[in-house]
């Protein structure tokens, strides 16, 4: 790979038929034509926040250094961004009047209406850019390792770097465009953004099983998504057939696998509806999160809910009492250990060594409160399991 420093070029260079495609979020080409600011390696602009970009525009007309820009020279007079398209969709959107800096007073400040030396300021900065030539993989290879300033490549990005080609174009066209309007619907289900590519990430994620590079290497030059999208839907159609209604923690939970292990069954989801709105408002629950899978799974493991406990209180009140009834009749303060008439039907456990128990399971219906307690043996308490 040759590398050739060029500190000739100014903002003004490149922002000379900047183009910015608001529908994709994404600056496209500068640098009169020559420049292709956002190759399809590289990730969404995700600066347009009020204040990266803002930053960006700040340090020009404080005349502080952008820091380091890469090209990429793809041939005699064609070149693509390779670091700081951020940097540079920046200043490009600024310089084009896309959006305004806070100016003094806090009033907005649009490129147009800045005095005269400080547009000059900004379109006359140098910048420091290397142009890199060599071999695809090699680049690739190498914007794998160089640490873009500011926000780092997350998994899926570099993902994207590694396998570019048709399928992640396609694939991003669907999956990390804001502008898709089944964004808002997808959001109900899958935590994270959608520019930096957390939906993708999931729906790979969910029709690879897990192996998304796997899946990504092997589809790599496909020219369509077909088999992606239509396994994306079917999850997603199928969580919003049977939950009648979303909330916020169904966001982010494993849909692929819940649906995986449950879609073969069938469910009234009138009664997973109700049943769900019972338990969001149960006190006991203390794990919303895992109401989904229990109920899918028909309400058995009550692991999932992480249910709440009997307070320190209440067990030593039941404790004393239930010691003191044994003692008088010379048995065991475990209530099982007597059943069982082994060793210890007449051992007094000391409180640490005993757990509080609902006698009446909680998933059938018991309360958690000191009418429902009883103290048993750590042995028995983990015999008896259920909750
Ligand atoms: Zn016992």
């Amino acid at each position: 790979m040759i590398t050739t420093l060029h500190t000739e070029w100014t903002v003004a260079d490149i922002c000379q038929g900047f183009v910015y495609n608001e529908y994709e979020g994404k600056g496209l080409f500068g640098l009169s034509g020559k420049l292709v600011i956002q190759p399809e390696y590289q990730r969404n602009y995700i600066y347009a926040d009020g204040k990266k970009d803002v930053a960006v525009v700040q340090s020009l007309l404080n005349e502080y250094p952008l820091g380091l820009i890469y090209f990429v020279k793809v041939s005699e007079d064609k070149y693509e961004v390779l670091d700081g398209q951020q940097r540079i969709t920046s200043f490009g959107r600024f310089v084009t009047g896309k959006f305004a800096i806070p100016g003094a007073n806090g009033v907005p400040q649009y490129f147009s209406g800045l005095a005269e030396d400080l547009r000059e300021r900004i379109l006359s900065a140098k910048l420091t850019i290397y142009v890199c030539e060599g071999e695809e993989s090699e680049i690739k290879a190498w914007f794998k390792t160089i640490n873009i300033a500011g926000v780092p490549l997350n998994e899926q990005e570099l993902s994207n770097a590694i396998h570019s080609g048709p399928f992640v174009t396609k694939a991003k066209e669907e999956f990390s465009n804001s502008q898709n309007a089944n964004v808002q619907k997808w959001s109900a289900y899958i935590a994270g953004d959608v520019l930096r590519q957390d939906f993708l990430r999931t729906a790979l994620k969910w029709v690879s099983r897990g192996d998304i590079d796997g899946y990504m290497s092997r589809h790599r030059y496909d020219d369509n998504i077909n088999e992606l999208r239509a396994y994306f839907s079917s999850v997603i159609d199928w969580i919003s057939s049977i939950f009648e209604e979303t909330s916020k923690y169904m966001r982010g939970l494993e849909w692929g696998e819940l649906y995986e292990k449950y879609h073969r069954q069938a469910y009234d989801s009138k009664a997973v509806s109700q049943k769900v709105r019972e338990l969001m408002v149960d006190e006991a629950v203390n794990d919303y999160k895992g109401v989904y899978e229990y109920v899918l799974g028909g309400c058995q493991d009550t692991r999932l809910l992480n249910i709440r406990l009997f307070d320190d209180r209440t067990k030593k009140r039941v404790y004393l009492k239930q010691t003191e009834q044994a003692k008088a009749k010379r048995i065991s303060n475990c209530p099982l250990c007597v059943m069982a008439d082994g060793a210890d039907k007449s051992r007094i456990w000391k409180e640490g060594e005993m757990d509080a128990d609902h006698v009446s399971a909680w998933s059938r219906g018991g309360a958690t409160d000191e009418a429902n307690c009883q103290m048993l043996c750590k042995t028995h308490n983990r015999v008896k399991g259920n909750r």
